[in-house]
Parts: C-alpha cells; structure tokens; sequence
C-alpha cells in the first residue's frame, strides 16, 4: 500500500506561521541545543558511521560532526544580520515612501538526504532551514540506516514533531512525501533522482534546491609534476572511497607525462593506505552489493574493451571491498569515462594541447567541482574562464566545501541552486518586497484623465 504522509505535512504546515514569527532567541535556543545533543552524543555517531560505511571516527569527525557544528556557529553568528530588514534607497517615483525586504520563511520545508555523508547531508540543510524559521521534514537515506536511526533520535531530543519530524524509508516514502504541497524542497542526490523530484516539485510550484553530482574533472598541469599529481589524487580519491559528490572523477594528464602519474598514483596508495589497502581497517567500504556490482561491471567492460588496469590488491564482494583502482585507454563511450563514478576508480586520460582538454571537458554536462592542479597562474585562470563549473579548487581538493561563505553547488546538470552561509540561508527564505507609502499619494496625481501637465511629466519621466 503507496504510504501517505498527510497528517505529518499539516501539522508541521500548522506550525509554521506560528513558528515562523517566533523571536529569533527560539531558532538559536533550538540550534544551540541540536550541537549540544550531536556533542554529547558523538561516539554514537562514530558506532553508525562504523556500521554503515566502515567509516574512520577521525573521517567522520571532519566530515560529518564538523561541518554541521561549523554549520550551527556560522548561522548564530549572522543570523540577526540576514533576517534583519533591509531598507533601499528610493527612486524619485516612489518618494515619499520606503522600501524594504525582509526575510522570511518560506514555509514548511522537505530534505531529501543521500546515504554518503548520511549525518552532514541531512543535518547541514536543516540547520538552515531552522534559521530560516521553517518547519521541517526530513528524509535520510534508506541505505545508511544506523546514521538515519541516529538522526532520527537526535532530532526527537531536540525538535517537537510538529517543528521538525523525520520520516525514514525507502524510495517509496520519499516518493509519497513528494505529493504533499510543500513550500520549498532541498533534494541531493543524483541527477536522475534529481530531475524526479523537480517534476514532482512542479505539481504544487514547489522551489527547489537541487545538490546533485557528476563527472568532476582535475585538470593537470604539465608543470606541476605528474607524479605529485598522482599521489595528491590517490589520497582525494580514496576519502569514503571515492563516494563523495565532489571526489576526482578522472584525471586530465598531458599526455608524455603518464607514466609518471602513474607511477604517483600507485605511490600515493600505498603511503595513504597501505600496500593492500584490503586490509587496511580504515578503508571505507562500498555501501551495498549493487553498487560494488555497478563499479565491478563497468571495471570489466572497460577491461574487455582493451582498458589498463592497475588495483594494488583483489576485490571482494563479500566485504564489499573495492580498493583504489587506477584505469587508461579506456575507451571514451565506456561507463568509466562518460558516467559519474562515485567509488574509488579513477580513469586517466591524457592530452596533448589544452584546447582538447577543454573541448573535452566542454562537450560534457558542467561539473559540480572542476580542479585544477597547476602552478601556472595565466594556464589556471584560462581554464577557470573557459569551463563552467559548480565549483573550482586549486591545487588542492575538498576545501571549497568548507569555507562557511563560499556557495556550495553545482550548474545545471550537477545542481540548481546553492548551499552554504547565507546561500544556504536564502534558499529556504522568501524575499518579501514591502513598500510602505504615508498619508500623500503622488500616485493619484498621475491617474486618469490625462490632463496636460500630466503628459508633460510623464514625457519628463521617460526622456
Ligand atoms: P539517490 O538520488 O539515489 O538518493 C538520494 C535520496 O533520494 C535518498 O533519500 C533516496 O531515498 C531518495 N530517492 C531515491 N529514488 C527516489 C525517487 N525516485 N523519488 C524520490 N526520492 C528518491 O542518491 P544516492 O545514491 O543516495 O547518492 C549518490 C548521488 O548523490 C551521487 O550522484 C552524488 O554525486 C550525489 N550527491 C550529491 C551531493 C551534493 O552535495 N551535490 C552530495 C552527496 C551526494
């Protein structure tokens, strides 16, 4: 029987005018008390990640508890300076009078939330949304169950049901939440889900922010040294296993210089994780049989069409262990090279002048993370300015994710819509024009009939 889920959406949908006008002291006291409750409850959080992904605690520490705590301390922060009513300046039509924006919630807002940064990815947007004054439905990830039990029950600590609730499932209930009107919806995801959920936004003109994925490509320089290239990449690519929305996807390498990112690569493995990173316990497994099967077939299509291979050590099924794999000459109608990976292979192609490593990237849907390892400032800045990217980082990976201002998402195909600081803080809020007029009216004075003086000031107006 199709779940419904009308009773949870009205009583959060009857909150939210009264929560909404609360004092802001209301969204801080909640905010204050859900790092408290992630604080207090962190080895919690390390036993889910453990369960869920083999996560290290020092990995989800930095990538899960910090950010959204980074999160709460950047909103408390500002938020008196992002609700505050803003006041304009007046064009001379509209004198007297006074123009402002303010602030306010949209309503009654759902997060639809992936199972790779299953805390981070749920717990992020939330903090937003209260900040905004929303009420709030959640929806983590059927596939990291522990973290969504967890998420559940921190949220039950802190939120009454009607402020915040937490609705868990499979695609099903996430489908079924869809049919309720709501006032905004944050998804991330995948594309393919992504589009699914724009169109059932569309029923009720709900506004969305899309957080989806892609093809990330690192664009390397041929000063910068192959082989650090190769070793700065092994590391990048192995955080969670490759599966993270903004990991490396594949490597752009000049084209008599990969040999030696091989060579980098192979040795970055091993100094990050070991000679066999299969028995390495800090080694972050694939989340479910189906997708180690994905990463498996698409392994051994580009195998059988005469694609290089080089894995330090066997996978295995049955531990949904898939170590760092490194794949050239595949060729380029291959899953490898035209699909988003999201696991730890990593396919090198090479160029020979920088046009083709543009036309290259240009040809394909605009990433979420475009990176650039170069040392050459006019070469970065020419890719920076002939690629369009959700994000870019320089010489390093990751770290545009963390800077509390920076806007967080992708173009297009690997998003709609940003997150993060007060880019964050917009999408789950409504700009409300006000304009106030006083006691006189000039306005009157321009209606009809159109005496002459009249036409004289319009004609004035517009000359
Ligand atoms: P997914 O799209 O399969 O699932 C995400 C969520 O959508 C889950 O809660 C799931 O239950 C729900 N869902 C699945 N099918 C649905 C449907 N038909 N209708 C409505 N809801 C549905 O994504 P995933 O496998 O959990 O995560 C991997 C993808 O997410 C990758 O593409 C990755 O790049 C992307 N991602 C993006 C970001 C970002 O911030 N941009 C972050 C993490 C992951």
């Amino acid at each position: 029987m199709t779940p419904s889920f009308t009773s949870e959406f009205q009583a959060l949908k009857a909150a939210a005018p009264r929560i909404g006008a609360l004092p802001l002291s209301h969204r801080r006291n909640r905010l204050n008390a859900l790092r408290a409750e992630l604080i207090r409850r962190r080895s919690e959080l390390h036993a889910a990640m453990r369960a869920d992904l083999n996560r290290p605690e020092v990995d989800s520490d930095l990538n899960e508890l910090l950010p959204v705590k980074d999160s709460i301390d950047h909103v408390l922060a500002n938020l008196s300076r992002w609700t505050r009513t803003d006041c304009l300046p007046l064009p001379l039509t509209l004198i007297p009078g006074r123009a402002e924006i303010h602030h306010e919630p949209k309503g009654v807002a759902l997060i639809v939330s992936p199972w790779n940064f299953p805390v981070n990815l749920c717990l992020v947007p939330l903090v937003y949304a209260v900040g905004a004054g929303n009420t709030v439905c959640l929806k983590p990830s059927e596939l990291a169950p522990a973290s969504a039990a967890f998420i559940a029950s921190v949220v039950e600590a802190v939120f009454p049901a009607d402020e915040v609730c937490v609705i868990q499932g499979d695609v099903s209930v996430a489908v079924a939440l869809l049919e309720q009107p709501w006032n905004h919806i944050f998804f991330t995801g995948s594309p393919g889900v992504g589009s699914k959920v724009m169109a059932a936004a569309s029923k009720y003109l709900a506004s969305v922010t899309l957080e989806l994925g892609g093809k990330s490509p690192v664009f390397v320089h041929e000063g910068y040294g192959a082989d650090a290239a190769g070793r700065r990449i092994a590391w990048a690519k192995g955080l969670n296993a490759g599966q993270v929305c903004i990991a490396p996807d594949y490597a752009l390498v000049p084209a008599a210089q990969r040999a030696d990112f091989i060579q980098g690569f192979k040795a970055g493995v091993a100094q990050h994780y070991g000679d066999s990173p299969a028995s390495n316990p800090d080694w972050v497994r694939i989340i479910q049989p189906r997708h180690w099967d994905r990463l498996n077939d698409w392994l051994q299509e580009a195998i059988a069409e005469g694609a290089q291979v080089w894995q330090p050590d066997a996978p295995d099924r049955d531990r949904l262990y898939f170590p760092p794999t490194l794949v050239w000459d595949a060729p380029e109608h291959l899953q490898v090279s035209c699909s988003e990976i999201f696991g730890p292979i990593l396919p090198v192609f090479t160029y020979t002048s920088t046009d083709d490593a543009l036309t290259r990237v240009n040809s394909g849907p605009q990433p979420l993370v475009l990176y650039i390892l170069s040392h050459a400032k006019a070469w970065t800045d020419r890719i920076i300015h002939e690629t369009r990217a959700g994000g870019t980082v320089v010489n390093d990976f990751y770290l545009h994710y963390m800077h509390p201002e920076l806007p967080f998402g992708g173009v297009n195909n690997s998003g709609i819509g940003k997150s993060h600081g007060i880019w964050g803080f917009r999408e789950f809020s409504n700009a409300r024009s006000v304009y106030r007029r006083g006691r006189f009216a000039p306005t009157m004075l321009l209606t009809p009939p159109y005496k002459g003086w009249v036409k004289k000031v319009v004609g004035w107006l517009v000359s």
